[in-house]
């Protein structure tokens, strides 16, 4: 069960690196971070267009680096979007114990499986500033921090 389970979400995160969602640049986007991963040279920016009732209206990203920080970058955007700033930056957290291993399981209600999904990469330890990269610079987008490295 668990080798099944490990070749899904290796189909879905390959999924989505060969074909990321929302890659582009809105025109409208009032939020916006440049995230560098010096260990792997993944490179990516992230648009946020945040509503004034505190909704993330639209994530999107562009950039270039490995299968893992395309991967994570298309699915960050996917689950953010229509989400709270308070709301995404808790799964961002959630998503991070994950990854670290600090947690085995975690519950983020309808977003728990494709948390999960991603947080295989856990078992490769060199991917998890990849896996983060994303995350790192959506959290800053919304703190108004232009810039955000891994190290
Ligand atoms: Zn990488």
């Amino acid at each position: 069960m668990m080798e099944e389970l490990r070749e899904l979400y290796q189909e879905v995160i390959l999924d989505h690196s060969k074909n990321p969602r929302n890659f582009r640049h809105p025109e409208d986007a009032n939020h916006e971070a440049h995230g560098y991963n010096p260990l792997c040279g993944d490179t990516v920016n992230v648009y946020l267009k945040m509503g004034h009732n505190g909704l993330i209206e639209d994530a999107a990203f562009e950039g270039k680096g490995c299968a893992i920080s395309l991967a994570s970058a298309s699915m960050m955007t996917e689950i953010v979007k229509g989400k709270t700033e308070t709301e995404a930056k808790e799964l961002f957290a959630a998503f991070q114990k994950l990854v670290k291993g600090e947690e085995e399981f975690i519950d983020a209600g309808e977003e728990t499986d494709r948390l999960m999904m991603l947080a295989g990469v856990k078992d490769f330890p060199m991917r998890v500033k990849c896996a983060t990269l994303a995350w790192h610079a959506m959290s800053s987008a919304m703190d108004e921090k232009p810039e955000v490295s891994t190290e």
